[in-house]
């Protein structure tokens, strides 16, 4: 792993430690993320069975700061009363909204369903305010138009991983999201989000592993983690034609002012 001492306050704005391969391993995964300078991880629950573990891990760990959501890929296997567990752990704790979202590149999907449990959660998300973190593939435009119907909307909205246009980013912005920016701009090919990414207000902007997934080029792809959220910060620097050191804090003060309020407070 290289060495980027110039990086001593990050924060991944999304990651998933209870998944993959962090699953098993996650003590040297958070040791080689501190030492790489991740002061706090925001980690996020997908589904009805991981939120108990994710709970327990932002109660253990005081730089990991939990999001609690269904997420569109999990919708099917909901249980009747999802969202009132889910609500009862969020007035219980402080936690974000996420992982949430709408999936058009599902080739098994029921776009009523995902909408109604992405909007029953947004509500939530309004209630409660706390922020929230959204997926999104495939359905931009109909995320726009579902969130501007919405009143109230909550106050503080990601769209984590951005894959939409570059067209899009001032969208979602005047919308009121951040829009959080992950590894796929390491990939030269995918000109898409390397557009996009410089597109980004300063204020709106951050960064995220979402490990295990969607590993920096050259990293096997599914054994991505936290402490290599440097090279998707070096990556966007570059591409923003931004100091590295200066564009890290600001995506850290970016994201401690999202996630105001939620886990234990003191990162
Ligand atoms: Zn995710």
């Amino acid at each position: 792993m290289p060495a980027y001492p110039e990086f001593s306050d990050l924060v991944d704005a999304h990651c998933h430690l209870q998944d993959g391969f962090l699953r098993t391993a996650l003590p040297a995964a958070l040791a080689r993320a501190r030492a790489a300078g991740v002061r706090l991880m925001c980690c996020n629950g997908t589904h009805e069975r991981d939120w108990p573990y994710v709970l327990g891990l932002g109660l253990s760990n005081a730089d990991i700061c939990v999001s609690l959501g269904l997420h569109p890929w999990y919708v099917d296997f909901r249980s009747t009363d999802w969202l009132v567990r889910l609500e009862s752990l969020v007035a219980a704790h402080p936690v974000g909204i996420g992982e949430i979202g709408l999936d058009n590149a599902l080739d098994q999907r029921n776009d009523q369903v995902q909408e109604d449990v992405f909007l029953a959660q947004m509500d939530l998300a309004a209630r409660y305010d706390r922020p929230v973190t959204v997926h999104c593939r495939k359905a931009f435009g109909r995320l726009a138009d579902l969130v501007r119907s919405m009143s109230p909307r909550p106050r503080r909205m990601m769209l984590h991983a951005y894959a939409g246009s570059h067209e899009m980013v001032p969208v979602f912005e005047k919308l009121g999201f951040h829009i959080s920016i992950c590894a796929s701009i390491t990939r030269p090919a995918n000109a898409k989000a390397r557009l996009a990414c410089q597109r980004v207000a300063p204020e709106r902007l951050l960064v995220e592993s979402d490990s295990p997934a969607i590993a920096p080029l050259g990293i096997d792809f599914e054994r991505n983690e936290p402490a290599y959220l440097p090279y998707v910060v070096r990556e966007l620097a570059t591409l923003r034609s931004e100091e590295p050191a200066g564009l890290a804090l600001r995506c850290a003060t970016n994201a401690r002012l999202f996630f105001a309020g939620c886990g234990r407070g003191n990162f």
